[in-house]
């Protein structure tokens, strides 16, 4: 497996990551649907030993986050083998706003006696740090879904730990190319490929990072062993997706903070969530750790949960669908959704895709007029 070498920039590296050197070999990976292998050199059985497919994509992934990366079958198999490394009893630390997945995972384990979990909020690096001291799992998640609160990661990967800690953080909105959490200290990074690095919603794929050799092997175990594989259709999508990932993030991150703005104005709207807006609440710590404020907004329509779901309802050019990170803008009512009783009952999440922005502001003003007339 090919490293990122140091002199060539991650958007560069995307684009050639993943790829056979050997003469006369296919410039892209190809296709491997195989569950075994001729035996003799090493590589058997795919759930044991992965397949080139699967390899192009981890590649591709690890260079990106600056370590070794096992691919899964989605970004909730990669974050359940983390889960799946705690001793039984553990301490799980747990943002107060993450995603659902995370915390229903954390609780099913909770409910079954297999570890205790803590909420601390994510603006409270005091409360991060202190916790580094007696958690068997700190869990962050930055910028957070939805709420988009930026967690100070500098400062807690940096902070001492208990012994066999694991520092993870789910790096999904952020992207490699906007944060790099193991350049910064933490054990594991965690990528729901499903969504940016993949970016067509055409696929379901997980990847988690770490530079920790022993950790490396404990992740790969646990696919072997839970066989939470990633398809191979899957790793092929989401390598090309990858090729383009830097344009797509640098596209509609801008025109995601020129919306934040003009949603932030409209009168329809009652609070606009953007890290790059200076009214977030932790602007300042975006500003500082974040090379980017990512494309996803969440706001809050005056009139509460129907008119929210007008809005839903009336806009055409971005569609009313779940998931975010990919070419086309979606948007969905967060408090819809089980377990998400948190949320204030008209929150909307939009993540912005790569249409144009007037495009994008037009649909999404007439929506949030027709909703209020
Ligand atoms: C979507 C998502 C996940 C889960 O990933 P899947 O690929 O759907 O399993 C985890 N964390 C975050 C922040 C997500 O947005």
């Amino acid at each position: 497996m090919n490293q990122h070498p140091k002199d060539l920039k991650l958007e560069s590296w995307l684009v050639t990551a993943g790829r056979s050197s050997e003469l006369g070999a296919p410039l892209n990976v190809p296709l491997v649907p195989a569950s075994n292998f001729i035996i003799g050199r090493g590589r058997e059985y795919s759930r044991d030993d992965g397949t080139p497919t699967w390899e192009a994509l981890e590649e591709v992934v690890g260079g990106l986050e600056s370590g070794r990366a096992v691919a899964f079958a989605s970004g909730m198999a990669a974050i359940a083998a983390v889960f799946d490394q705690l001793p039984a009893g553990s301490t799980v630390v747990l943002p107060d706003d993450c995603y659902q997945g995370v915390a229903g995972l954390a609780s099913a384990g909770a409910e079954r006696g297999r570890w205790t979990v803590r909420r601390v909020a994510l603006h409270d690096t005091a409360g991060w740090i202190d916790a580094c001291k007696t958690a068997d799992l700190v869990w962050l998640e930055s910028p957070s879904n939805p709420l988009l609160g930026v967690a100070d990661l500098e400062a807690i990967c940096a902070a001492p730990r208990k012994a066999g800690a694991v520092v993870a953080v789910d790096n999904t909105f952020a992207t490699p190319l906007n944060q790099r959490p193991l350049e910064f200290g933490a054990t594991v990074s965690l990528q729901s490929a499903t969504k940016f690095i993949g970016g067509h919603s055409d696929l379901l794929a997980g990847v988690a990072t770490t530079k920790d050799e022993a950790f490396w092997h404990a992740l790969k175990k646990s696919r072997e062993l839970t066989g939470a594989t990633p398809g191979t259709l899957e790793c092929f999508l989401a390598v090309r997706g990858a090729r383009t990932m830097a344009l797509r993030l640098q596209r509609a991150q801008a025109s995601a903070m020129a919306l934040a703005d003009r949603l932030q104005a409209h009168p329809a709207v009652e609070l606009a969530r953007y890290p790059g807006l200076a009214s977030h609440p932790t602007h300042a710590t975006a500003k500082r750790v974040l090379k980017g404020y990512g494309t996803i907004i969440s706001f809050d329509v005056r009139g509460g949960a129907e008119a929210a779901d007008a809005v839903c309802r009336n806009v055409g050019l971005i569609r009313h669908a779940t998931s975010l990170g990919a070419v086309e803008s979606t948007m969905e009512r967060r408090a819809a959704i089980a377990g998400q009783d948190h949320l204030p009952p008209s929150l909307l999440r939009l993540s912005v895709g790569i249409e144009d922005v007037e495009d994008l502001w037009k649909d999404l003003d007439a929506a949030l007029r027709s909703a209020r007339a």
